[in-house]
């Protein structure tokens, strides 16, 4: 023990003493404007709907807080209570090579992580999205997306641990600033290549085979200049019911994806509108503007990892007995996000600044009402809650709720 982990558990708890108080607002709030339909909305979404709205958002935020807590508790027992060390003293037992050892032990960290994390994915999937009628994953379903979850992470993961810890033991002084390279090239072919390679192993792709539909939406991206690779329709409903629509990849290998369940949900009119939104984050820069800012973060993250690996005081702090350039790693990547944390509000803001502007780019492409009202229907099907807590709302939302949205939309 020594003052940074008393920082730690400051910022921890702090964190977490935050989050269930806003958690619990935003469950009264919803609870108290329950009964009736907010005025803007009253015509064309049925007191049901925002009803089981209300119930969904709170059971929702309900399951988040228990997951917080598990989450702390997890985080405690690996640090302080001396989980990493304990697993550092087995895997050191070997006594392998120090490259096989630190990647042998970061990806059981990875892999004890994923299975403790299983339990509670598989009770939001079967208790809670099931009980209102969202959930469409099956167990043989839930258990193989989890296997081939495994194997990529492996896949993928071991490869890129290899690389970063070489680099870390042999690269000299500098080696934060070649490991935040190799960051920014995997994120980048990652991003090119999640399209085309990984999405492809958990949904089937089919490209759109309505030809109104796809004339009407070739013309919107030609008139802005937009390229890209194909139209496809998502087999979403598989999982869920849950609709959306995205864009994804990056240079020629950019995708536009629909959820099926959008399809069958939405006219023409208001897909069109919708894709126009989506046009928008790329037509502002949005992703652009995103992938700059995380380079800048996560270059200051690797130079502060690169301050923190000879600081004998950063490894007994974080309750662990032998400082290695593995555990620097893996004690950065755990305890990291207890002080980030309180970012978050800066980050939700900046991204609903950027719905705004989408949704101001969609308005100058088609009818804006055929935006709200595609965003009424996504709204109601997705049953996101009409009346937020706004501390919770500000905090944690990264789009804004459905009446600022609509309000900003409407003429006058
Ligand atoms: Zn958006």
């Amino acid at each position: 023990m020594n003052t940074f982990t008393y920082l730690f558990i400051i910022a921890l708890l702090s964190g977490a003493f935050l989050q269930w108080h806003l958690g619990k607002r935003h469950i009264r709030h919803i609870k108290s404007r329950r009964a009736a339909v907010p005025p803007p909305f009253s015509d064309n979404i049925p007191i049901e709907a925002h009803q089981k709205a209300a119930d969904y958002n709170c059971a929702k935020t309900r399951t988040g807080l228990v997951e917080l807590l598990i989450s702390s508790i997890l985080l405690l027992i690996w640090t302080l209570g001396g989980g990493l060390d304990l697993l550092d003293g087995v895997i050191r037992s070997y006594h392998l090579p120090t490259l096989w050892t630190g990647t042998i032990f970061i990806l059981a960290v990875m892999l004890i992580s994923s299975l403790l994390d299983a339990p509670l994915s598989a009770y939001r999937a079967f208790r809670m999205e099931q009980q209102f009628g969202f959930n469409k994953m099956t167990p043989g379903l839930f258990i193989t997306d989890l296997l081939k979850n495994t194997l990529l992470a492996l896949g993928i993961g071991a490869p890129l641990i290899i690389l970063v810890l070489w680099f870390m033991a042999d690269a000299g002084p500098w080696w934060w600033l070649y490991v935040w390279l190799t960051w920014l090239g995997f994120s980048l072919i990652m991003m090119w290549a999640y399209p085309a390679f990984i999405a492809p192993l958990f949904n089937q792709f089919k490209p759109l085979d309505n030809p109104e539909l796809a004339t009407r939406i070739e013309a919107l991206l030609d008139r802005n200049g937009f390229t890209s690779n194909g139209i496809f329709v998502m087999d979403g409903s598989t999982r869920s019911t849950h609709g959306n629509a995205y864009f994804t990849g990056l240079g020629a290998n950019k995708r536009i994806v629909f959820f099926d369940t959008l399809i069958d949900e939405l006219s023409h009119d208001e897909i069109e509108a919708v894709l126009a939104h989506e046009l928008g984050h790329f037509k502002c820069n949005h992703v652009k503007k995103r992938i700059a800012a995380l380079g800048i973060i996560f270059l200051i993250g690797f130079a502060a990892l690169g301050a923190l690996i000879d600081m004998p005081w950063f490894y007994a702090g974080l309750g662990v007995t032998e400082p290695s350039t593995y555990l620097a790693l893996t004690l950065f990547v755990l305890a990291s996000p207890a002080f980030t944390f309180f970012l978050q509000p800066l980050f939700s803001f900046i991204s609903r600044k950027h719905e705004l502007e989408a949704d101001d780019f969609a308005a100058a492409q088609v009818q804006p009402r055929n935006l709200i009202s595609a965003l009424v229907k996504l709204y109601k099907e997705n049953a996101n809650t009409l009346t937020p807590d706004p501390l919770y709302s500000a905090f944690h939302d990264s789009h804004p709720p459905a009446p600022i949205r609509i309000a900003h939309l409407s003429p006058g």
